[in-house]
């Protein structure tokens, strides 16, 4: 058989590559701590499972869902958006049910890529945004994150004639996996350039709920006029410990939730209703306290990793978002081999900054999805490693 020439230009998927050097470290018996994928170690919340057990006996649920998600359902994330940025949502037209934010980021590039067409992807960044761009047939342009500008695409830099063939520009703050905020600032100078040069500009908000310091992270839809040209992705994933139940939702632009409905309704049958129930559980009234409660753990992982990993010697900011540290590797190694030896010597994962993209050398990425207590466990052993 001969597979689309497509499926050749896909890079080899990172955690693909960790796992398989993870399980050799761990045939020799070693004990592993990773703080490679994002992925939350604690459980959802009891009462969002209690529900799930009441609605799957629901039989109403066992057909079909609707297509664009149940109306409960987009009703609860408008009164969420209402409620959390003062963002007003007609549930009907305005908000979409996912299978996750990473099945509808996939599909939104498909309902707007056309081949040879670009789109304006940060470098680094989260892959599926450069992957589907790829695969669609069109062209990715890099957006470099640097420090010195605090980790924001400088979109003066971006070449006329590139974003006049773009459809699409991509952000995401809190960042992965950067670990940078935008502010509102940020996200009207974005506004203005995709009204500019006729783009949609798309906001990955997966961490928005995920802050530190009395830092709040706000939509891009918190700017005017913001909903003629932007959509925007909200995940249950990260926030409420759901990554295993696949349930998200896109808001914003109408004529691009529309687009993106045509390629999903031709692909999926949506989410299976007993889990947008569930969810509904988790975005109501016990919303904030649960996050509020998460980000505390969060915050002290995060100041014991810090502090720890400033001990050695190593460079990393005291992130306001998002679950990660964008570490510097120390002089002489390169993302690749600093990953290499933390796992070979110190039996600790981390994702080498390069698998997000070029401009990512020189930096690893750490999650904090482990205990305080295993932090200081992996901070020990590098510090032996190195
Ligand atoms: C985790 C993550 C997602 C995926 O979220 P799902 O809703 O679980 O598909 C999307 N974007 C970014 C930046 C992420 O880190």
């Amino acid at each position: 058989m001969r597979t689309a020439r497509r499926i050749a230009e896909v890079p080899p998927y990172l955690f693909a590559q960790i796992d398989k050097q993870k399980a050799e470290v761990a045939a020799r018996g070693v004990d592993i701590i990773s703080l490679g994928i994002g992925d939350p170690d604690l459980p959802t919340p009891d009462y969002v499972v209690e529900r799930m057990r009441e609605e799957v006996r629901n039989p109403k649920h066992h057909r079909y869902p609707d297509y664009e998600g149940a109306l409960e359902f987009r009703q609860a994330a408008a009164a969420y958006y209402q409620h959390r940025f003062g963002v007003e949502l007609d549930p009907k037209r305005e908000v979409l049910t996912l299978i996750g934010s990473k099945e509808g980021l996939a599909h939104l590039i498909w309902a707007f890529v056309d081949p040879g067409d670009y789109t304006l992807v940060p470098d680094p960044a989260y892959p599926v945004y450069r992957t589907h761009t790829l695969l669609a047939g069109g062209i990715p342009h890099a957006m470099p994150l640097v420090r010195e500008n605090r980790f924001l695409p400088d979109l003066a830099k971006i070449p006329a004639e590139v974003a006049r063939q773009a459809k699409i520009l991509f952000l995401n703050y809190p960042n992965n996996p950067t670990a940078a905020v935008a502010d509102l600032g940020f996200f009207e100078e974005a506004v203005a350039f995709c009204r500019r040069y006729d783009l949609l500009l798309c906001h990955d908000n997966a961490y928005s709920e995920m802050t530190y310091d009395g830092y709040v992270a706000p939509s891009v839809l918190q700017v005017p006029g913001a909903k003629d040209v932007a959509i925007e992705f909200w995940s249950l994933s990260k926030p409420f410990n759901m990554t295993g139940w696949r349930i998200a939702f896109a808001v914003g632009s109408p004529k691009a939730l529309d687009a993106l409905g045509i390629i999903k309704t031709n692909t999926d049958s949506g989410q299976f209703t007993a889990v947008q129930f569930a969810g509904i559980e988790a975005i109501s009234r016990n919303a904030a306290a649960f996050t509020r409660g998460m980000n505390e753990v969060y915050r002290r992982r995060r100041d014991v990793a810090v502090d720890g990993l400033r001990s050695l010697g190593l460079e990393v900011e005291r992130p306001r978002g998002s679950f990660y540290l964008w570490v510097r590797v120390p002089k002489g190694h390169t993302s690749v081999s600093f990953t290499e030896l933390v796992l070979a010597k110190a039996g600790v994962v981390v994702v080498p900054g390069t698998g997000y993209g070029q401009f990512g050398e020189g930096y690893v990425r750490a999650a904090l999805t482990v205990s305080e207590e295993r932090i200081g466990e992996a901070i020990q052993r590098i510090r032996q490693a190195l």
